[in-house]
């Protein structure tokens, strides 16, 4: 009975000490007893919140996901096979202290890069699918980021494969330069040619999804689909007010304001994201367009 007291004053303290850090990072990666919301800044147990699609179950907030964690909610059990995940970045510009940053990285969220890309099936149909983790730099698009994402969407076309990337990032890499704003250029090059060969594009954006990773290819899905609340722009607001000295409308930035004004074709809850992709990929697949006579 002792210990029975014992454990639940131990379970007190710790979501007493989670209640008292406002400003730890935010719940990428839920584990442990407690998950905080960082929205409506409530705990709730762990299992509960993965149970629910890593979405808060009091408000609704879709916490982050890691790249992993996406691919195991989205892509068939057992059908993801990664490309290219041994690529590095090899430092170019001798920025000061960019080598360790990357190796700390590396150990902590076990990624050597910011995205994650592969095949899979989804509700048993073929996809190419990419996924950007931001733990990794703040999802940063580098050289390699730029690659891997070029790459996954080169094999498509040449397998004909239809192309969903899930981006979370926080813009070009500064670090390295000139080298990282080329990936822009790259990346939509790649993409205009998977278009070209008549293939699907889907662009599914997460929170956070900035600069020029929502500059290039985050906004060139055929379907933009995008999880409600999340912060999607190019700059941030002050930035944007200093430059045409006006006031921002409130939530100008968000999912909800962006498919008012025609940016994004859908919000699409987490839960129901898998099953979207599914019929999304299915009407779009070459035996549906035979049925379909066109
Ligand atoms: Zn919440």
């Amino acid at each position: 009975m002792i210990s029975l007291f014992k454990e639940r004053r131990q379970k007190l303290t710790r979501f007493k000490s989670m209640q008292q850090k406002p400003d730890r990072p935010k719940a990428s990666v839920p584990a442990g007893l407690y998950t905080h919301c960082p929205d409506c800044n409530q705990d709730f147990i762990s299992e509960q919140v993965a149970a629910n699609f890593f979405v808060c179950p009091g408000c609704g907030y879709h916490l982050r996901l890691t790249a992993h964690g996406r691919i195991k909610l989205i892509a068939d059990k057992g059908s993801v096979r990664e490309l290219n995940a041994g690529l590095t970045t090899r430092e170019n510009l001798d920025f000061p202290g960019y080598s360790e940053k990357l190796a700390a990285l590396e150990a902590s969220t076990g990624l050597k890069e910011a995205v994650v890309t592969g095949v899979c099936t989804i509700e048993g149909h073929s996809a190419m699918i990419g996924v950007m983790d931001s733990r990794f730099m703040m999802g940063s698009m580098g050289s390699v980021v730029g690659e891997k994402i070029t790459r996954a969407v080169e094999y498509a076309t040449k397998r004909r494969l239809p192309v969903i990337i899930f981006t979370a990032s926080g813009g070009a890499r500064m670090q390295e330069g000139i080298v990282s704003l080329m990936q822009m250029a790259k990346t939509s090059n790649a993409l205009a040619r998977h278009s070209q060969a008549g293939l699907l594009y889907i662009s599914c954006l997460t929170h956070p999804t900035t600069g020029g990773v929502t500059a290039s290819f985050a906004s060139l899905g055929d379907i933009i689909i995008a999880e409600p609340r999340a912060l999607i722009g190019f700059a941030g607001p002050r930035v944007i007010e200093q430059t045409i000295r006006q006031k921002l409308p409130e939530g100008f930035q968000r999912s909800e304001f962006l498919l008012e004004h025609g940016f994004i074709d859908m919000i699409v809850e987490r839960h129901k994201l898998k099953s979207t992709l599914g019929s999304l990929l299915r009407l779009h697949s070459p035996s549906a367009r035979v049925k379909g006579g066109g």
